[in-house]
């Protein structure tokens, strides 16, 4: 067994040379590399059959896909949404204009509290922007509820629930648009990428106007608009990766039920219940480590892991509520459930080609035996 080979949080899985250069060979007849081409069209066409959704807009990234979404929607005023996120899901608020109202989270599966929702509601609440968080399915069900009840929109950052679905019902059909981000270290990539995802067909050309300066047709702007085009480049990263997400996602399946075997059980440590129905795509492998029981805290934990060459990473600390480009602009109220997950959560090396012997040797070290 080696010893000291770097492990990261995270490793993209790749085509082989050989597949990704065939697919791109036609690019070179038809010289055509962004804008909506052959490639873009037929990933399209084979997201909205994977994903389960009849409408789909490809982006350059998910965080400008999030942004294109709270634009095209023309939401104005507050958004309801949750703190234990990645920067994106709260950069994407600000800078659409809007401003975040941080709720609190559940400390099972860490996602926007439902009962928390409602008293957070003003008049000048617009939308909820939940986080299906580690692939962790929020509660759809009430959340659609409340905002069927006040009249407000629901757009999920759907980030990590690529291929995900409950009950049959796909995450990508939730709300009224889902993001998902299709960066490299995703379960699903296009290098950079992203994509919504909704019901109502008349976005279709909203967004492809928004992502194109805002043009529906060649000559006018008739909206602010910006550039967030997807390349055929990476549209055929994506055929490819498509080809095999169904293999990666099963042999991540035996990477997380290695980590589940190791730890579970374990006084201190609290792993993800999985619940039933859900179609699980095991994007991440958190962890929350409560000190006092465990004996070792989330950082010292982490600090052995790296002093092994090992990086698990504090996804997701610190709260996006306590950033420091926020200080003194919005009224921050507490969320105490979020912040006890930020202080212990750690997000463990899970990746398709990671070896079963080094999940083996992090949870040595995680648990004292070596
Ligand atoms: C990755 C990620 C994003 C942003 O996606 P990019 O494609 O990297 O722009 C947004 N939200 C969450 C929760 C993410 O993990």
């Amino acid at each position: 067994m080696t010893k000291k080979h770097r492990i990261d949080v995270a490793l993209p899985s790749m085509p082989t040379m050989k597949e990704y250069a065939e697919e791109i060979q036609s690019i070179w007849q038809t010289r055509q590399l962004t804008h909506t081409g052959p490639k873009h069209q037929q990933l399209q066409k084979e997201l909205c059959k994977y994903l389960q959704t009849p409408n789909i807009a490809l982006f350059a990234n998910g965080h400008l896909a999030l942004e294109g979404a709270l634009e095209v929607l023309k939401l104005k005023g507050e958004v309801i949404t949750t703190p234990f996120t990645f920067a994106s899901t709260t950069q994407a608020i600000v800078h659409a204009g809007l401003k975040p109202v941080f709720c609190d989270i559940k400390e099972e599966d860490f996602t926007l509290d439902p009962a928390k929702i409602e008293a957070l509601i003003t008049p000048d609440t617009c939308a909820i922007l939940p986080v299906h968080v580690y692939g962790n399915l929020c509660d759809h069900k009430a959340i659609a509820k409340i905002a069927d009840k006040h009249n407000l929109k629901v757009i999920y950052d759907a980030a990590h629930a690529f291929g995900m679905s409950d009950n049959g019902l796909s995450a990508a059909v939730m709300g009224d648009v889902s993001m998902f981000s299709f960066h490299a270290t995703k379960v699903f990539h296009t290098i950079e990428g992203g994509a919504c995802t909704f019901k109502d067909n008349a976005l279709n050309k909203e967004f492809a106007a928004w992502r194109q300066f805002g043009m529906y047709g060649k000559e006018d702007a008739q909206m602010p608009g910006t550039n967030a085009k997807m390349t055929e480049f990476a549209a055929a990263m994506g055929l490819c990766n498509l080809r095999h997400v169904d293999e990666e996602i099963a042999k991540r399946q035996t990477v997380a039920a290695r980590y589940y075997q190791r730890l579970g059980g374990a006084a201190g440590i609290t792993l993800c219940a999985a619940k039933p129905g859900v179609r699980y795509n095991y994007a991440y492998m958190p962890v929350m480590f409560d000190a006092a029981t465990f004996g070792k805290s989330r950082d010292a934990v982490c600090g052995q892991l790296a002093a092994q060459n090992i990086f698990a990473r504090k996804y997701f600390y610190p709260l996006t509520s306590s950033f420091s480009c926020y200080k003194g602009k919005f009224a921050i109220a507490p969320t105490p459930v979020a912040q006890k997950v930020a202080a212990q959560i750690l997000t463990l090396p899970l990746y398709a080609d990671l070896a079963l012997d080094d999940v083996d040797r992090i949870c040595d070290i995680i648990l004292g035996k070596q």
